[in-house]
């Protein structure tokens, strides 16, 4: 980039020192680049004029133009405002200033065409717009009809009349002088190939469109141009991962024929052994496996991760799984010990709450080799364990980040490899998100869920259908099944969400007096957790009433009923894993979404994605929209969710282009050698020191 563009902002004609730090206070713009990447926000159309006539109380903002009648000032103190009395020849409305009463008085001109912009409300009989935005009419800008852009400016820049209008003029200062400094970054093959616009036609077109096909234009390729670079960038570090860690070599088959014929419980669906095939392909590679494994919840991603091990440990190595909390460990680990206590492969598990003693013979026989699978908790990243040959760590999305740099400090086997990496989704991640945020990772779905299983019937209900809600519980139980009643997480106090449980446990005790209850909560112990778990388990109770500690991993198939109160407090893709509790074995299973009559627009199309869908995916779209990519699990981290110009909820379709455009280069071309590519190499270089140069500023 040209010396141009790190010129300090405060330079610019019109702007100066206070303005400048203004700018570099309050929106982060110290240089023109910064002014040039601060795009608007969106844009008013103001080809479009009013008559006064027209104005009805619906209208949003409006344009009118025509003359100032006169102006008054009324009031004192701090009642004090200017009104001018604007006419266009089919009526009147006033506009009012409570603030720069005097000088805009002064600024007004009384024979002056104006064109005026804002919001009219009306009262008293009368329209008004309060704090208009005021020009002269300028009949050359008027005819060619512009867009007008809007930027985000914040209170304390108003108070210094600062607005919106002022960075469009500094814009419209800078961008003629900018135009020739603006190289393109993408090659002429993908210009054509997309119909791209070229880059300084688009940064002139996202500020001053000439019209609404120019801003689509700019915008669609500024969004490929932001995706296509965080793609070209996670590939590149892919390819370079696979180049420079080898991982072990895993061919033997043996363990897991062994298994397969004689000890499988149920045929495998066509996902399950593709996704098998996918991960044993990349361990016996001799390249580090780095993949992701997303399942819905209940498409058995455990027997996956088992027979993946196989593969290891048939090889003679150790393997591991990594859980987020003690709950979710013991649940794989009992749910891969059925598996192992078969074939005679030794496993055991290690949490925070695993005694000294335990510990410290666990630790030798992990050392020693002994030891074939480790289930554990972060327990797992202490020094203290080592292990003698890790294969193979399986870790759920959550620890990724962890994992990774924990897999480096692993002892490794003699030939120094690092072991294999499969990182498991509870949650499905839409696809769009998932290439972002795991777009260094291989991935793998399961899309199918074992034959036979009988959807899920959702519904919601208002708590005055309580007790006919109940009445269907005592029919359930009655049947023999088993039920859970959830209550949600209360943020604001933990004395509150006891008693809310607490409160809920007793009406339901009294409702059902013959009735054993569970109960379980985030404060006990987890000794006590899993004594009440077990005891629902082994069907001693036969309602479990709790919080959400029973979101992840709990597999009670004769449980049939889950019951969501206040279900309107719960996010969609936790009221998806809560449902994920039922409908895990042959009987039809039901989920009761519980509310009060009261529930917010977005809280009513939670539910009735609930209702509507038992996709995950499609669950995890709706999310998306409804919360943007920032909220969603693992965006933070990742740290590539500071998108400038393109939305992760909805340019799906440009991220699929930018990313398959990438994977073309980074498989022709990894690094970026050849002429057509060289100025994408010169960008992502220069992109990575501007980069840097901000997280020093900031
Ligand atoms: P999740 O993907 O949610 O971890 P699990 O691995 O816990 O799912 O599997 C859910 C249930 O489905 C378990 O009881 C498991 O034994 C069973 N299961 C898994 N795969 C199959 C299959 N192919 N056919 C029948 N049942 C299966
Ligand atoms: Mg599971």
């Amino acid at each position: 980039m040209s010396e141009f563009f790190s010129k300090k902002i405060e330079f610019l004609k019109g702007v100066g020192p206070a303005k400048g730090e203004l700018l570099n206070k309050e929106l982060g713009i110290f240089t023109y680049s910064d002014l040039i990447l601060y795009y608007p926000f969106k844009h008013e159309d103001r080809t479009k004029v009013h008559r006064i006539a027209e104005l009805n109380e619906g209208m949003t903002a409006v344009q009118l133009s025509g003359r100032i009648i006169r102006t008054q000032v009324i009031g004192e103190g701090h009642k004090k405002r200017l009104v001018a009395y604007f006419g266009d020849g089919t009526g009147e409305v006033e506009l009012i200033w409570f603030k720069g009463v005097t000088w805009m008085q002064k600024q007004i001109n009384a024979n002056a065409t104006y064109l005026v912009f804002g919001k009219p409300q009306f009262f008293n009989h009368k329209f008004s717009i309060a704090h208009p935005e005021i020009e002269l009419l300028n009949p050359a800008e008027q005819q060619s009809g512009f867009l007008q852009p809007v930027y985000t400016v914040t209170e304390k820049m108003k108070r210094k009349y600062v607005y919106s209008k002022n960075i469009s003029k500094m814009l419209r200062t800078l961008l003629p002088m900018a135009y020739q400094h603006i190289e393109e970054n993408l090659s002429e093959a993908i210009l054509q190939r997309y119909r791209l616009i070229a880059r300084r036609d688009a940064v002139v077109n996202i500020h001053f469109p000439k019209d609404q096909q120019w801003l689509k234009r700019a915008t669609t390729r500024l969004k490929f141009e932001e995706l296509f670079y965080i793609q070209l960038k996670l590939l590149k570090e892919q390819k370079h991962k696979k180049k420079i860690y080898q991982g072990q070599t895993f061919k033997d088959t043996s363990l897991i024929k062994d298994f397969y014929e004689k000890h499988l419980p149920f045929e495998l669906t066509d996902a399950q052994k593709r996704v098998c095939r996918e991960i044993y392909r990349d361990m016996a590679s001799g390249k580090q496996m780095n993949r992701l494994l997303q399942g819905d919840v209940g498409s058995g991603k455990t027997i996956v991760a088992f027979i993946s091990m196989l593969s290891a440990i048939g090889s003679g190595a150790q393997a591991c799984m990594v859980a987020p909390t003690e709950i979710l460990a013991e649940q794989h680990y009992q749910g891969l010990k059925k598996f192992a206590d078969k074939l005679g492969i030794t496993i055991d598990i290690l949490t925070g709450s695993t005694r000294t003693r335990d510990r410290r013979v666990l630790h030798a026989r992990l050392e020693n080799g002994n030891l074939k699978i480790l289930v554990g908790t972060h327990a797992l990243f202490e020094d203290k364990v080592q292990f003698d040959n890790l294969g193979l760590c399986i870790v759920d999305e959550q620890h990724r980040f962890g994992v990774e740099q924990r897999s480096k400090l692993w002892k490794r086997n003699s030939e120094n490899l690092y072991p294999h990496i499969l990182v498991m989704t509870a949650t499905p991640i839409p696809r769009t998100l998932a290439m972002t945020l795991y777009g260094d990772l291989d991935v793998s779905v399961i899309d199918e869920l074992p034959a036979g299983r009988k959807p899920i019937k959702t519904v919601h209900r208002y708590d005055a259908q309580r007790l006919r809600m109940f009445g269907f519980l005592r029919e359930q139980i009655a049947l023999g099944r088993q039920v859970y009643i959830v209550y949600p997480l209360i943020e604001e106090s933990e004395t509150l969400e006891y008693k809310n449980l607490m409160d809920g446990h007793e009406s339901i005790q009294r409702a059902f007096p013959d009735q054993h209850l569970s109960i379980v909560h985030g404060q006990m112990s987890s000794v006590d957790k899993d004594f009440e778990m077990q005891r629902f388990k082994k069907g001693e109770t036969q309602i479990m009433v709790a919080t959400t500690v029973i979101e992840v991993g709990v597999d009670v198939p004769n449980a049939t009923v889950i019951v969501i109160e206040n279900a309107e407090r719960f996010g969609l893709s936790q009221l998806h894993q809560l449902r994920g509790r039922v409908g895990r074995g042959a009987e039809q299973s039901y989920c009761i979404l519980m509310t009060d009559y009261k529930i917010s627009k977005e809280g009513r199309t939670r539910l009735e994605t609930m209702v509507k869908t038992n996709n995950g995916f499609e669950i995890a779209d709706v999310d998306l929209k409804l919360r943007g990519p920032g909220n969603m699990m693992g965006t933070q981290q990742s740290g590539l969710m500071n998108l400038q110009i393109a939305d992760l909820a909805k340019d799906g379709k440009i991220l699929q282009e930018a990313r398959k455009m990438a994977q073309e280069i980074i498989e022709e071309d990894p690094e970026l050698e050849s002429l057509e590519n060289s100025k994408m190499k010169e960008f992502m270089n220069l992109d990575q020191k501007t980069q840097t140069q901000w997280s020093r500023i900031s």
